[in-house]
């Protein structure tokens, strides 16, 4: 085998996701050893984690993995395993390509992004303190008057050292791909501390390629009203990880919505490849949910992976797929209710046609 992935299945919609994106990935021409890792709900019962070690241990071993999205329990307690796995894998930076394609539905002609959003750092630590606890009273005290005494209490750590290697990371993706400009994001005239350290290793890192690749920096709420009016003026974008969540959505939203906007979550060691979409519970072994968005992360893999060729003839047959709009889920048609949609498997197979 010329390479072998960690595959986990997830939940919900994942399984029938994953499956159509293996089919179309093995007939891509690459020979992929797939190691299938349940994780999620469905192994919770048995093995009193939803994140047992073996799965780790895989993507350790074979440094990339595929993932189908899986459920987070609201209200439970229970906390996110995709949290966990980026977590546990120093998943640091996470890769939203957000590209327009001919035949998908936008209000715009010319949408192509990259947004690097930082994974571990920020209010998602998972520092945060409950209303009346006695931590969150002696950070009331620290505060001198400025916090209620009945607040709840969430911290927001950025360090340099995470700042750093995610803007490096966005430097080094713009030189490998060809990419322009890179464009920080943050909110420095309100947080000082954070923010104003983000920006100020930024700047740093930027010096390293000046020449090379252009740098700008926006507060992150005039950057969401740009986007919406001209995306086309940006490139790579780069956002501490509260900003990078609420913008890939956004910036999703550009493109067509969830279901064609594939992701990545890379770190030193080893990346993980997902759709930025959840597990859809409604639509569980209905056939009915596009498999764009993890066929098109399945492409990056292939591009993290080494194979170029293979990863442009996935993503030239999924585009000619969905420019001539036949073959297509329920969400790509003009009209939801369009009785010619076709379900997931079938898609894959016409992209598979394609190819
Ligand atoms: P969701 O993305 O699962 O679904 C929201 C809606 O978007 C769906 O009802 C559907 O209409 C549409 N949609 C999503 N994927 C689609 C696809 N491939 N094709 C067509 N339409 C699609 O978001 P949610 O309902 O907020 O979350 C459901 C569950 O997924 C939650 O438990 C959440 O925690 C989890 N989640 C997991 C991940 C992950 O695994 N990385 C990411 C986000 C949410």
């Amino acid at each position: 085998m010329a390479h072998t992935v960690t595959l986990i299945p997830g939940d919900g919609v994942g399984p029938e996701l994953v499956e159509a994106t293996r089919r179309v990935l093995d007939a891509s021409g690459v020979r992929i050893g797939w190691e299938v890792q349940e994780a999620g709900l469905s192994v919770m019962e048995k093995e009193g984690t939803p994140l047992p070690a073996r799965v780790l241990d895989s993507v350790r071993k074979n440094r990339v993995g595929l993932k189908g999205p899986m459920t987070t329990p609201r209200g439970t307690g229970i906390r996110s395993v995709n949290v966990a796995l980026r977590r546990e894998l120093d998943l640091y930076a996470c890769l939203r390509p957000c590209k327009l394609y001919a035949g998908v539905r936008s209000r715009f002609d010319k949408v192509d992004l990259v947004v690097v959003r930082e994974n571990t750092e920020d209010l998602y630590a998972g520092v945060e303190y409950e209303a009346g606890s006695e931590e969150a009273a002696q950070i009331i005290g620290l505060a001198k008057g400025k916090i209620r005494p009945d607040a709840a209490i969430s911290i927001k750590p950025i360090s340099a050292f995470g700042s750093e290697r995610i803007v490096e990371y966005a430097f080094r993706y713009a030189v490998a791909n060809g990419r322009k400009k890179v464009t920080a994001i943050a909110k420095d005239n309100i947080m000082k501390a954070t923010d104003g350290l983000f920006y100020r290793t930024a700047r740093e890192v930027a010096k390293r390629y000046e020449g090379q690749v252009e740098y700008d920096e926006w507060l992150v709420d005039a950057m969401c009203m740009q986007l919406v009016q001209k995306p086309e003026l940006y490139d790579v974008l780069v956002l501490p990880n509260l900003y990078g969540d609420i913008l890939s959505d956004l910036c999703a939203g550009l493109v067509g919505g969830l279901g064609v906007a594939p992701g990545a979550n890379v770190g030193t060691d080893s990346a993980v490849f997902e759709a930025i979409h959840g597990s859809a519970p409604k639509y569980t072994g209905q056939n009915r949910v596009n498999p764009t968005a993890l066929i098109l992360s399945g492409m990056l893999m292939l591009k993290h992976l080494g194979e170029p060729e293979a990863a442009a003839r996935v993503e030239r047959a999924t585009a000619a797929v969905i420019a001539e709009g036949k073959d297509v889920t329920y969400d790509m048609k003009p009209d939801r209710n369009d009785p010619t949609a076709v379900g997931t498997s079938q898609m894959a197979d016409a992209i598979i046609a394609a190819m």
